[in-house]
């Protein structure tokens, strides 16, 4: 099988049947991963991969990364934990999820660590390392996010037992920020001094706080290990700035076909959309049901996202199908059958179309179906 036509899913669509192409720029992700280790020089960096990768593919993804230097990676779930030892037999691996139920054997067997977050998962894993002592593990407490972690007051109960650090293995701390994208946000200042109070109670062992954004919140926030995800992928972290990374994916619709309208003509489903001149309007092979969010889509009262082709921007007209979307091309010369229009990617940021749907990058590309084209170009095997 040529690689190119490689497809996580294990389906195969080769570009000439297929309505969208995802090109996955693996050198723009090592770059991404090379400039936050930049940014947070003095702490390792780590690679958040959960998600299949962001969208990306969890395998290429990992091979890309390694080949940077990335040698810690954090998944949500334990198979994705094997997935990832599949290929990289010597990476630090990190189950953010934590431990399920009576799997233990499973993770220590593939040198997976879970992430604990809660007082039984405390207690199952130390009951498994009386027998299985080489077995390590994270700890997760909470600092004001109320999602994962153990509690403060639990924290602190267990943590009275000087021998718990020992008992669990543990080889990392961490707490994760509900507000990192926010920078004046004072949960961000609240979260640092109570995770340095619990840092304190656990002398010696690495910390971690910092995702993409706390990394850009400043030193302060990296301890030992930072946990970018998105800002690898190329999404934006943080609200309000210029976003400094690389994009990554690159969404293209085909053409299939180009057709002329007329003044007060509707376009679409609902009839959402009626045209105020002669317009030429082009079909794209892409719609929802690959991930292009629905809701981006425009009617007389809302513009929708915008598109890039030949050169120029052109903006969507009308609800986006399951299956196809239409755009004006009016002003756009030579659009034809066939071309490919970009939907996001460098000349269309994947946040200003999340933008258009009322939802965050991290959820567009983690919602990219099956159905297209996938390549993959920059990689560390590329010359
Ligand atoms: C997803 C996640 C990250 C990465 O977050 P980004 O905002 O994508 O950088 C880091 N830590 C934890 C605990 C997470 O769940």
């Amino acid at each position: 099988m040529n690689p190119d036509d490689a497809n996580p899913t294990g389906m195969t669509v080769p570009q000439s049947l297929a309505g969208g192409r995802l090109t996955i720029d693996l050198g723009a992700l090592a770059a991404n991963w090379r400039y936050l280790a930049e940014l947070a020089a003095g702490a390792g960096t780590a690679a958040v991969v959960k998600g299949d990768g962001y969208g990306m593919g969890l395998e290429p993804t990992v091979g890309a990364l390694a080949a940077a230097g990335c040698d810690t990676f954090f998944v949500a779930l334990p198979e994705e934990g094997l997935r990832l030892r599949a290929v990289l037999r010597d990476a630090t691996v990190y189950v953010l999820d934590g431990l399920m139920e009576g799997a233990a054997a499973t993770y220590a067997g593939a040198d997976l660590r879970p992430v604990l977050s809660s007082p039984p998962e405390v207690k199952e894993w130390a009951a498994f390392r009386r027998a299985n002592p080489a077995a390590q593990a994270a700890l997760h407490v909470d600092t004001g996010m109320n999602r994962m972690g153990l509690g403060l007051a639990e924290a602190r109960s267990l943590l009275a037992d000087a021998s718990l650090a020992e008992s669990l293995g543990l080889a990392l701390l961490i707490s994760h920020l509900a507000c990192a994208d926010t920078p004046d946000h004072p949960l961000n200042g609240r979260q640092l001094a109570t995770f340095r109070e619990v840092r304190a109670m656990l002398p010696g062992i690495p910390a971690s706080l910092a995702n993409s954004a706390g990394i850009l919140l400043g030193p302060d926030y990296h301890f030992d290990l930072v946990r970018p995800g998105i800002a690898l992928y190329g999404g934006i972290a943080v609200d309000g700035i210029t976003n400094p990374m690389r994009p990554v994916a690159t969404l293209e619709a085909r053409i299939l076909q180009v057709r002329n309208a007329a003044p007060s003509e509707t376009v679409g489903y609902g009839a959402t959309e009626a045209l105020d001149r002669p317009s030429r309007l082009a079909i794209l092979a892409a719609g929802y049901a690959d991930g292009y969010p629905r809701h981006a889509g425009s009617s007389d009262d809302r513009p929708g996202a915008r598109v890039f082709l030949h050169d120029r921007p052109a903006p969507l007209v009308g609800r986006i199908s399951m299956d196809l979307t239409t755009i004006d091309v009016t002003e756009v010369a030579g659009a034809r059958r066939g071309d490919w229009v970009e939907l996001f990617g460098p000349n269309v940021p994947v946040d200003e179309v999340a933008e258009h749907a009322g939802t965050i990058g991290y959820e567009l590309l983690t919602s990219l179906g099956p159905r297209y084209h996938r390549r993959y170009v920059g990689g560390p095997d590329a010359t």
